[in-house]
């Protein structure tokens, strides 16, 4: 069976595997879904895996839902859109760029709403439905609304979903209002219109946001299926963008799991990259404390990581700890150029991915990291999550000015 429990290993306390609570009800820590050890061989689970990659069974098809045995069970119906499974592509010129030799993206923004949070919307709104739930609500940088919205649709809920006013870009807003969300600006920033939403929680209402344990099992996911693409043996480096931190304990969780269930052998350093504006992981490696001080005006053109007090902190230095990693940060113009770089190759992404690339460069410079490294770097959104921003940039010096007919 399946249980949730405290993710503080001091606590020991456990929960219900479907029990609602955000946090620990003795120590107030995040939960986690406590998974067993899967009763088939780690060979046999990496054939099954792959094979189920043929078959077009909705649970099969999900990049997600392929790995269940590692994932909460459900009789019911799964609520999925076909996520994961998304192609780890080799950047030749991102990786000039940096200056490094062995470079691949694995690009989460090519998922079904355009980010990696559809890999955690699909296990948390199968388990919103299980639970029968009618509405649902998340507050966000905007990736989470859009995809909380695609994933209620789907499933039949309705999705109220908090964002910090002007701060989310328009184009996930629209997301958001296309999948029939009910939104609701907040004046302030993330971090307020989180603090809004769990005064406002009520029993009707389940909550989707990052630290609910369940999205985190679907998140994790993705280091499964890198670890496949890499033949289940780790590069040496993977890059993170961190922001409110749900996804670097995601992936922690990942590699605790692949190592302790004999999957693999090495698990890659993970390095969590944030934007200096918003950068309190950054700041407390760097100073070696024990408690994270929140920033209090958290500002970077990387909305999706405008966050200054990270609610998975603790858990992502666990993730850190666990793989020797280590955490840094890098400036909106080292971002802007890498995010350049990476739209040389074909690829794209949105700001708050290009920290990854910006990051290998800094850490190359810094002798932190070998030329001939073997380096994944997570692209966590879509090129098209924030065209303001390209424009912004990009567009005074590229567009040329109209041409008359006259003239042409
Ligand atoms: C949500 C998001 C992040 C940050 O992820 P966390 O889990 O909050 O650290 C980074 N990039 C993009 C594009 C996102 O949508």
């Amino acid at each position: 069976m399946t249980y949730l429990q405290c993710s503080a290993r001091h606590c020991g306390t456990t929960l219900d595997a479907h029990d609602r609570a955000l946090a620990c009800p003795r120590c107030g820590d995040l939960l986690e879904v406590a998974v067993k050890p899967p009763a088939l061989e780690p060979s046999d689970l990496k054939v099954l895996w792959r094979e189920r990659r043929e078959s077009w069974e909705p649970q099969d098809a999900s990049g997600v839902w392929r790995f269940r045995e590692v994932l909460p069970t459900y009789e019911s119906e799964i609520v999925t859109l076909g996520e994961g499974n998304v192609p780890l592509v080799r950047a030749r010129k991102s990786a000039q760029w940096a200056g490094v030799r062995n470079l691949h993206f694995k690009h989460l923004g090519w998922n079904p709403t355009g980010s990696f949070k559809d890999l955690g919307m699909t296990a948390g709104m199968t388990e919103a439905r299980f639970l029968g739930t009618k509405t649902v609500a998340c507050a966000s940088t905007g990736n989470t609304a859009a995809a909380l919205a695609a994933y209620a649709a789907r499933g039949g809920m309705a999705a109220r979903v908090y964002l910090p006013a002007g701060q989310a870009s328009a184009n996930k807003l629209a997301q958001a209002l296309d999948y029939g969300a009910e939104v609701v600006q907040i004046a302030g920033s993330f971090d307020d219109a989180l603090n809004e939403l769990l005064a406002a929680a009520d029993r009707d209402l389940y909550f989707l946001n990052s630290i609910n344990p369940f999205r985190i099992e679907g998140q994790k996911t993705a280091m499964f299926e890198l670890m496949e693409q890499f033949g289940w043996r780790a590069p040496d480096f993977l890059m993170v963008p961190g922001g409110n931190l749900g996804n670097s304990s995601a992936f922690g969780k990942a590699f605790m799991e692949m190592k302790r269930f004999g999957l693999i052998e090495q698990v890659p350093r993970m390095v969590i990259v944030q934007a200096e504006g918003a950068n309190p992981l950054a700041r407390l490696w760097r100073s070696q404390g024990v408690e994270l001080q929140a920033v209090p005006e958290p500002e970077t053109v990387a909305t999706a990581i405008r966050i200054g007090n990270p609610r998975s902190w603790k858990k992502a230095l666990e993730a850190i700890e666990f793989t020797g990693g280590l955490v840094m940060d890098v400036t909106d113009e080292e971002l802007g150029e890498a995010k350049e770089a990476i739209g040389r190759d074909g690829i794209g992404c949105e700001p708050a991915s290009a920290t990854t690339l910006a990051g290998i460069r800094k850490l190359l410079q810094a002798r932190e990291l070998d030329r001939e490294a073997s380096i994944a770097a997570v692209l966590t959104g879509h090129v098209l999550k924030d065209t303001d921003y390209i424009i912004k940039r990009q567009g005074r010096n590229k567009m040329r000015e109209p041409l008359t007919v006259a003239t042409l």
